[in-house]
């Protein structure tokens, strides 16, 4: 049960998503002595004041943007001063779709992705293990053979006797093999006897036995094996995902939930560890997370609480169909490489109306709801649950969204606006995606991806996020794929569907604004303005002047969140 969230006394009438913080374990921090950046270009995100030269801020509210006096005045004696020396500064930055464990967890994994032999991997897998408590699983890694000559697959023997006491399933860096230990496999009661199964494969050596790589289908077998993850150690990748956040200028992040088996489960220890870190004081980023629709009810019964606008439950979420990589993302028509295949409902929707009542019900008590759709069947689906829930439970600022709204018809555009609904879309996947799209879908559904500029001048809210683990949390790689949609393989130099790229305002505004108005908290946060949370990036190169291609390279010098300084850069000594 998801313990720490307190239950409501009496019954309180249900309220907007924008008026119910929810907030699990708020309260006031101690005022940071003031700070003031000045001599800066401030991109404030205010139209009513849309550049100044400098902010202050008091505790952990923005006080004054204007003058590099004002701001002075305003931090008041005392206050930290940093020179910009004419860099810009935005609004902290907010990524509306991250899985925050599964990123944290890898990254606080052993890095196996550099290793450049056989012979480090078992080198760097061996540094690891020495470092972490006995039995515990040893998992991620990302590994590639490919970077060895010869570029033999590895094996159990290859680490078994550096991992006595660990059992290891590492992944390969494209997550379609992994790597396990004698250990692991013995743990998971795989055998030389182990069934091959359809989609996937056991690499067996002489005699039939297993030599610790399983592809595709067959990674069940040993994942089945793999026990939840520790609280201590969700803490621990819940603080190097924070970390990972501030070093990117990331002051806000929308939690999607854990990924792979178990994710559900998972979460609510996430929430806890979040809950931990509040607590304590140490919270990095503000968090809005978002819990399985089935749990809509432990939603609508936790009681909000005051305080300090960090953590809170934000919004239920579903699953309409599923991937375009697993060709389950569901279509009107066939993949174009897969004559007869469409894609299809996800297994939420086996029952349509069980379904379609949790959502109302959890909008009924007022809770935001959240639909993953990708193909254009999918997103016409979630719009038309949309309509219908605003005819059952009357029109009201409902905040719906469609996470990754990928593929749509021309004619769904203009139902995001008359349905007020949310587009939460990762620009990152369409560098990636935009490679093979068009094989699995032709050209002209294929045109239909990624429509971020006919959802913006048809007038939809379309909120920025990395999808990360998927793709990196950086949300300068999110702008930069939004602006110039150059495709990871270079072959789009002018950009792929170039009538979709975004100018540089409209993609940082999706990046910060739209994504306070994506967790209805814009009075509070993503713009520059005094009152405001102070959340702000101050980044190495003025991404608005510069070649857009230079965007990438741009990095966060310093980041503020809550007030505080949480992250500066070792090259930001001209500070
Ligand atoms: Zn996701």
């Amino acid at each position: 049960m998801l313990y720490t969230i307190v239950p409501r006394r009496g019954a309180a009438p249900p309220r907007a998503p924008t008026q119910r913080p929810l907030i699990l374990e708020g309260r006031d921090v101690p005022e940071a002595a003031g700070l003031a950046i000045v001599g800066a270009q401030v991109w404030t995100g205010n139209p009513a004041q849309p550049l100044a030269e400098a902010v202050a801020v008091a505790g952990s509210r923005i006080r004054a943007v204007g003058t590099n006096a004002e701001a002075l005045a305003a931090a008041g004696p005392g206050a930290r001063v940093l020179d910009a020396r004419g860099r810009r500064v935005v609004p902290g930055f907010d990524d509306t779709h991250v899985h925050f464990f599964t990123g944290g967890d890898a990254l606080a994994s052993a890095d196996l992705r550099g290793a450049a032999s056989p012979g480090e991997l078992r080198e760097r897998l061996a540094r690891y293990a020495a470092t972490r408590p006995p039995g515990e699983w040893i998992l991620h890694g990302n590994w590639d053979h490919e970077r060895w000559t010869p570029a033999d697959l590895p094996t159990a023997a290859l680490i078994d006797d550096v991992t006595p006491e660990h059992p290891v399933w590492v992944h390969r860096s494209d997550l379609h093999m992994a790597l396990a230990n004698t250990l692991a496999m013995k743990l998971a009661g795989v055998t030389s006897d182990a069934a091959d199964m359809p989609g996937g494969e056991i690499v067996r050596g002489p005699a039939g036995r297993p030599t610790g790589i399983f592809k595709d289908a067959a990674t069940s077998l040993v994942e089945r094996a793999i026990p939840p993850p520790s609280p201590a150690r969700i803490l621990e990748a819940i603080r190097a995902a924070q970390d990972l956040a501030a070093a990117h200028g990331v002051t806000s992040v929308h939690d999607m939930g854990v990924l792979g088996g178990r994710g559900a489960e998972t979460m609510l220890e996430v929430l806890r560890a979040y809950q931990t870190l509040e607590r304590r004081g140490e919270l990095k980023v503000r968090v809005s997370a978002h819990l399985p629709l089935a749990e809509w009810r432990r939603v609508a019964e936790a009681e909000p609480m005051p305080g300090g606008h960090r953590l809170r439950v934000g919004a239920v979420k579903s699953f309409v169909d599923g991937s375009l990589g697993s060709s389950t993302a569901w279509f009107y028509e066939p993949y174009a490489d897969a004559p007869g295949v469409s894609g299809g409902p996800s297994d939420e929707l086996a029952d349509p109306e069980r379904h379609y009542r949790r959502i109302r019900d959890a909008d009924a008590a007022g809770i935001q709801v959240a639909l993953h759709a990708i193909g254009d069947r999918a997103n016409a689906l979630a719009l038309d649950l949309w309509e219908r829930l605003a005819a059952d439970n009357g029109a009201r600022d409902r905040r719906g969204r469609i996470e990754h709204a990928q593929h749509l018809r021309p004619e769904d555009v203009a139902r995001f606006v008359a349905a007020r609904v949310i587009a939460s879309v990762q620009p990152y996947h369409c560098l990636d995606d935009g490679r093979w799209a068009e094989k699995r879908l032709g050209p002209a559904r294929a045109r239909l991806s990624f429509s971020f500029r006919s959802l913006i001048e048809a007038g939809a809210v379309v909120a920025f996020g990395s999808d990360w683990s998927v793709a990196p949390l950086d949300p300068l790689l999110t702008i930069h794929a939004a602006v110039t949609r150059r495709t990871l393989d270079g072959r789009n130099p002018a950009g792929w569907i170039p009538e979709q790229k975004l100018s540089i305002a409209q993609a940082v505004r999706a990046c910060t604004w739209q994504g306070a108005y994506a967790s209805g908290e814009e009075r509070l946060k993503g713009s520059i303005e005094p009152g405001k949370l102070a959340d702000l990036a101050l980044l190495s190169d003025d991404i608005f002047a510069i070649d857009p291609e230079r965007i990438r390279d741009t990095r966060v010098d310093v980041t503020v969140f809550d007030g505080r300084i949480v992250h500066q850069s070792e090259t930001s000594d001209r500070l």
